[in-house]
């Protein structure tokens, strides 16, 4: 379905039964932590929907969205073998009209980490989210913990805009070295691609040391911003966080959460670990 009448008809001939349904929005260039939503989705729901949508708001001027990585064809096969009952790939005129004038924004929980560095990314997310939940009105919607704070983020637009959706958080899917998969890999060259399981193994490191040690968070953020510059990193942040209000914390509880953006040259890389106390 291309456009928004289409998808709502269709739904509207599922709901005559009682199903439920569920949406797993994407950025398309999909990849097995793409399908680990579907088949998150396929174990609740008795239809899903997908969405392709390289949504221009989300990147800024500076940012990849020109070459972001486009497979329209070899997406649909996967997501068809998967299970996926229908795929929404709106064109970018029909979620934004020339004349559209409204941005949802979510206070507090986009000021830090990803939300400091990208300026304007998480009212990008929010807006499009906000206009394909209301297009699809899925009963569960799933996001990866890859994005950890677009999760939070999504969560609270739903409750606060009452809009009657579950929101469930999927883990990250990751490669047997640790990198978490994503589609932004693919531009990473062969050096690049040997230096990044790094992130993983380092944050998984603080993560560990924060377990033993809850105190320690200054120096163990400390320790892990040199790891990731020595493994070969432009590091842009690395930070402890309450995992469910992404507060600041002076002491890691079984609630913290180790986060992360660094670069490897030209591309921008994003982990977050828990930090899970010894027993
Ligand atoms: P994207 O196409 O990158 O916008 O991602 C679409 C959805 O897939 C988001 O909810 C992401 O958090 C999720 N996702 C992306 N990569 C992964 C991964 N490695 N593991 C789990 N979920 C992921």
């Amino acid at each position: 379905m291309r456009t928004v009448a289409d998808l709502r008809k269709h739904i509207a001939l599922w709901r005559k039964g009682e199903v439920r349904v569920g949406l797993v929005p994407t950025m398309g260039a999909l990849h097995q932590g793409h399908m680990a939503l579907v088949e998150a989705a396929r174990a609740e729901c008795d239809r899903i929907v997908a969405s392709i949508f390289v949504n221009p708001k989300q990147f800024a001027p500076t940012e990849d969205l020109g070459s972001y990585p486009r497979r329209e064809a070899a997406d649909l096969e996967m997501l068809r073998s998967a299970g996926v009952d229908l795929v929404f790939i709106p064109a970018v005129d029909e979620m934004y009209p020339p004349d559209f004038a409204t941005l949802v924004r979510v206070s507090g929980l986009t000021e830090g980490l990803c939300g400091a560095h990208r300026a304007g990314h998480f009212d990008g997310v929010t807006t499009v989210v906000t206009k394909l939940l209301i297009q699809a009105l899925p009963d569960i919607a799933y996001f990866g913990e890859k994005d950890y704070q677009q999760l939070m983020v999504v969560r609270r637009l739903a409750r606060d805009l009452d809009i009657p959706v579950h929101i469930t958080g999927v883990p990250t899917v990751r490669e047997a070295d640790g990198l978490a998969l994503s589609s932004r890999n693919v531009y990473l060259s062969v050096e690049e691609r040997r230096i990044a399981p790094n992130l993983a193994r380092v944050l998984r490191n603080v993560a560990g040391a924060l377990a033993e040690d809850s105190s320690a968070i200054a120096r163990e953020a400390a320790r892990g911003a040199a790891a990731l510059q020595q493994a070969g990193f432009a590091v842009e942040y690395l930070e402890v966080r309450e995992a469910g209000t992404l507060a600041p914390t002076s002491g890691a509880t079984g609630s913290s959460r180790v986060f992360a953006a660094v670069w490897l040259g030209k591309t921008r890389l994003i982990d977050n670990m828990p930090i899970v106390p010894a027993a």
